[in-house]
């Protein structure tokens, strides 16, 4: 008798020889049943059998060598139920010398199985699902080696892919097997982009064909994983010491990618897959599916993370593979992205025509895909736990980007009800459209300017389908968030000219850069700090830092080319870094016209209000300044001492306060006394009920994001200031927490517009 174990280090004929079979055609059952005799005799084990699970959930027999045939299709086991039920149910294998005395063990006698003791059984993973189990038996009381085990799970991995794609067995004959899930699932997540979308799902991780598993050279292909392994390990040992100027993670990240990179057991996975006949890319879907199924389950919040550390290093691994390139994807009508999390670029390289959703396992509202998706005005929901082993290719799906929900496979009446909320908003951008070119006065005749906020190329596009009559708040920083590195001199110039450039006559306030916070560089080294949002930031960073600072001021000037230039500050906390940020802009003018190139024809420099210090210091800040920005989503976290980054504090205080509105009030009165031009340019002034409030404290100039136009024109329009100005007056005097109902119930007396 072979020695088992032996037989198998062919496995790479044995996956020649399970293809080659399937290609000779015939009835599937046939087929199937040939492929488990070949790994069978591979193995040299006596029985090896395939199981599939159901569409209800059962998982039944599908095929056999060794075990009477006549229980094909007839044995049936519920989910969880059995040895094959813990392995589909744990996603990983189970080796035992004598399978009958396992407590789990549940005897079916149609199926013969008596005299086998020794049974090895892998999943049949798709991510990180398990569609099915292979199984092989032996008469002798024996555990499978390591090695065996690997290797029927390249076999279970490949047989997945071939089921998956139908090329193991037919569609029809596939009916009823739950490759991926079915049924109508709705998920909660976060909101990351505003919207609502009904789609069909594109992964963004595709899985692999059956054809890009199979290597032709596997001594190639061990090169080629050494090479790319070789690549990481190094590249995260000089993230560590510091030297590869891209650091784009935490030390205590870093250093467990460390671990993982130069773990034996996970560079050893590796080496087995592809020595056994896999490509190096299938090598690393396959040790991250199992790490997947076996990790993903865990509720342990560390253990979780390790996960996310791991997914990353694969991601990683799989880009030193593919190199730099790889190729844009077709897209289908009314595509809705998928993926854990997209990087910097990813987004843009989809066509926008066909996009109409983003559905995110992991993320951010201010991650790099959130920036990206609210700049495209695509609806995207994030952080929806398992989502990718939840969702198959083609899947019909629903973004609801107001709730912060996705729905899988949503059951008609669902689809029906969001295609209605969908149509009223379309409606009602037809509508903002034809105010477009329509001022924004007041009834009684007040001029308030409606600016918009941006901060990427993409923004400009949008601008001229608002109406928006500038852009009054441009985020510099995103042009550094979304880059793979550091934006140099050149880019910064050229971004800011195009931006000037779109914007034609009308103004631009570009505020330099915002860093720190929960805003991080992929490629800059930061500190960990205890209190971020209060921490090394901003302007801050920008006078510490002032090179930086100074680039960017440089680049502003060079691309104003002479035309005039609004700049502005963010988070000063104390009249002196104004004055030390304005003398490094006028530094940078001096130092462009001793060059002998043009000075801004018209230089505005700007401060935003933040930080609450500033209100009582706005006698001595408003005389230096040209303008002011009030920043309300900081100013209201400062006040509050909550922190806007985090949902169970972040709306918990309302901007539609006392307080609030007395902090707003007493900014704007300061400006209106010494004639500083003021405008608001938190979120809050995007959102009608809050627009409206900021118009009857006195504000004339609104920056927001692209959406908020359109509605905050329309109330503008209907809006009598005066009687909002003695209504709002009245409730700052208010006891109340919020003043949010008397607010609504006021502007449903004098307009009828929010
Ligand atoms: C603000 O804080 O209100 C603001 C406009 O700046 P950002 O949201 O970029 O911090
Ligand atoms: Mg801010």
């Amino acid at each position: 008798m072979a020695v088992p174990g032996v037989a198998i280090r062919g496995q790479r004929s044995l996956l020649k020889q399970i293809r080659e079979a399937l290609a000779s055609g015939g009835p599937a059952q046939a087929r199937l049943n040939v492929v488990v005799r070949i790994i069978a005799r591979s193995m040299v084990a006596e029985v090896c059998s395939l199981y599939m699970r159901r569409a209800a959930g059962d998982i039944e027999l599908f095929a056999t060598e060794g075990l009477d045939p006549t229980a094909v299709h007839v044995t049936r086991m519920k989910p969880g139920e059995g040895l094959i039920g813990d392995i589909m149910r744990l996603g990983r294998p189970l080796n035992l010398a004598d399978a009958p005395e396992h407590p789990a063990f549940s005897y079916r006698p149609e199926t013969g199985e008596d005299p086998y003791h020794a049974f090895l059984g892998v999943p049949l993973l798709r991510g990180g699902r398990a569609i099915g189990v292979l199984v092989v038996q032996n008469r002798t009381e024996r555990v499978y080696t390591d090695d065996e085990v690997e290797d029927l799970q390249i076999v279970a991995m490949v047989l997945a892919e071939m089921v998956a794609s139908g090329e193991l067995i037919s569609t029809d004959e596939l009916k009823g097997v739950e490759l991926a899930p079915h049924r109508p699932e709705r998920v909660k997540g976060s909101k990351f982009s505003d919207g609502l979308a009904y789609g069909v799902a594109v992964l963004h991780e595709r899985p692999m064909a059956p054809s890009q598993l199979l290597s032709e050279d596997v001594v190639a292909e061990e090169a080629r994983l050494k090479t790319a392994v070789e690549g990481l390990q190094s590249q995260i040992d000089s993230m560590l010491e510091g030297q590869a100027g891209l650091v784009d993670a935490s030390y205590e990240v870093l250093e467990s990618y460390r671990m993982f990179a130069h773990s034996n057991s996970w560079t050893r996975s590796l080496e087995d897959a592809v020595r056994n006949g896999l490509t190096a890319e299938a090598a690393v879907e396959r040790v991250r599916s199992e790490h997947r199924a076996r990790l993903g389950q865990a509720r342990d919040p560390y253990i979780r993370e390790r996960l996310h550390d791991l997914e990353d290093l694969n991601d990683r691994l799989l880009r030193h593979l593919s190199g730099a390139g790889h190729v844009a994807r077709e897209l289908p009508d009314n595509a809705i992205l998928i993926g854990r999390n997209l990087g910097p670029a990813d987004l843009l390289e989809y066509d926008r025509t066909k996009l109409r959703g983003l559905l995110l396992e992991e993320g951010s509202a201010a991650s790099h895909a959130a920036i990206v998706a609210r700049a495209l005005d695509i609806p995207c929901v994030g952080r929806l736990s398992g989502l990718r082993d939840r969702v198959s290719e083609g899947d019909m799906v629903i973004v609801d980007a107001e709730t912060g929900e996705a729905y899988l496979r949503p059951r008609n009446d669902v689809v029906k009800a969001i295609q209605a909320r969908i149509d009223v908003r379309r409606q009602r951008r037809a509508e903002f459209a034809k105010l477009r070119e329509t001022p924004a006065f007041t009834r009684d005749g007040a001029k308030i300017t409606l600016l918009m906020n941006a901060g990427l190329d993409v923004d400009l596009d949008i601008m001229g389908e608002t109406g928006a009559e500038g852009i009054g708040l441009f985020r510099t920083e995103f042009q550094f968030m979304v880059a793979e590195e550091m934006p140099r001199l050149n880019a910064q110039t050229a971004l800011y000219a195009r931006v000037m450039e779109a914007a034609g006559d009308l103004p631009v306030t570009f505020r330099t850069l915002d860093l720190g916070g929960d805003k991080v560089l992929p490629y800059l080294e930061a500190e960990r700090e205890d209190n971020p949002a209060l921490g090394w930031r901003a302007i801050r960073m920008g006078l510490d830092r002032p090179a930086l600072l100074r680039m960017q001021l440089r680049a502003l000037i060079a691309a104003a080319r002479g035309r005039p230039l609004r700049i502005m500050f963010p988070l000063v906390a104390n009249v002196d870094e104004f004055r030390a940020a304005r003398a490094l802009v006028d530094h940078e003018v001096a130092w462009a016209v001793r060059r002998g190139r043009a000075a801004p024809e018209r230089l505005d420099v700007g401060a935003m209000i933040e930080a609450p210090s500033l209100i009582w210091h706005l006698d001595a800040l408003l005389p230096m300044t040209d303008f002011v920005s009030v920043g309300t989503n900081d100013l209201m976290q400062y006040l509050f001492a909550a922190d806007r980054g985090n949902p169970r504090v972040s709306d918990r205080y309302d901007p539609l306060s006392p307080p609030a509105l007395r902090a707003l009030e007493q900014i704007q009165r300061a400006c209106a006394e010494t004639g500083t031009p003021v405008s608001v340019c938190g979120e809050m002034a995007g959102r009608p009920l809050e627009a409206f409030t900021l118009v009857a404290l006195g504000f004339e100039a609104l920056s927001m994001p692209p959406a908020g136009v359109g509605p905050v024109k329309r109330m503008v329009l209907s809006c009598d200031r005066e009687a909002a100005r003695r209504g709002v007056s009245a409730l700052l005097k208010s006891s109340a927490g919020s003043v949010r109902n008397e607010i609504e119930t006021l502007a449903r007396k004098i307009y009828l517009a929010v």
